[in-house]
């Protein structure tokens, strides 16, 4: 049966056939289903655990293809993730012909700024580039309905909570956020308490 009972869109499911993606693992069948149906999730995960997908299967499905404005930022400790994550998400939304587009210091400001004037559906970026194209205004929030924090404990281990939290502030509250952690510490609690919405637990 494999992803047939979420009811994704044929685009997606075309794309997941071709990624060989034949069953979902433990984390994307608690994740998929609770997304679509709206709820905010605290996930303790392992990389490895194809959490990846669990996340970007259920934003791609939901993305309108015709907005301009981002609608999913997604937030990762390091550079290296967020290439990752936006060629995973690349690969996922390939036949809705999702643009996912990575923002990332150490590359030059410019160049992202130039990017992010043509249509993006999804940002993925490091806090502090993130938090530099907001300022600057160059990165729009107000369409954003997915925000997703990545490695939660790594980024707050990484000093980043003041960029954080100063990210989340600005983006719409009606939106769904997903946090997704390989450990549980108090500070990423703290974090999860103050900015979700009546969160589901997950534990992998
Ligand atoms: P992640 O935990 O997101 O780092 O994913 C680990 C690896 O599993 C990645 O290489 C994914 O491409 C792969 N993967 C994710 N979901 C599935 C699936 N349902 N079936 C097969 N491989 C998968």
């Amino acid at each position: 049966r494999g992803f047939v009972p979420f009811g994704l869109s044929e685009e997606i499911n075309r794309a997941l056939t071709v990624l060989k993606y034949e069953t979902p693992t433990e984390v994307q069948t608690k994740v998929i289903p609770s997304v679509l149906e709206g709820n905010d999730l605290v996930v303790k995960s392992q990389t490895g655990s194809g959490k990846t997908a669990a996340f970007a299967i259920p934003i791609c499905d939901q993305i309108a293809w015709e907005e301009k404005k981002p609608q999913a930022l997604i937030l990762t400790p390091t550079r290296e993730l967020a290439v990752q994550v936006r060629e995973d998400v690349t690969n996922i939304g390939r036949f809705k012909r999702i643009k996912a587009l990575a923002v990332y210091g150490k590359e030059p400001f410019a160049k992202q700024k130039e990017e992010l004037k043509q249509k993006t559906h999804v940002v993925v970026g490091t806090p502090g580039r993130v938090m530099d194209h907001i300022e600057r205004g160059t990165l729009q929030l107000d369409e954003i309905k997915y925000l997703v924090i990545d490695e939660a404990d790594e980024m707050l281990n990484m000093g980043f909570i003041e960029e954080v939290e100063a990210i989340i502030e600005k983006i719409p509250t009606t939106r769904i956020t997903m946090v997704f952690s390989a450990t549980l510490p108090k500070s990423v609690e703290t974090l999860c308490h103050q900015y979700m919405n009546n969160p589901i637990n997950i534990e992998i």
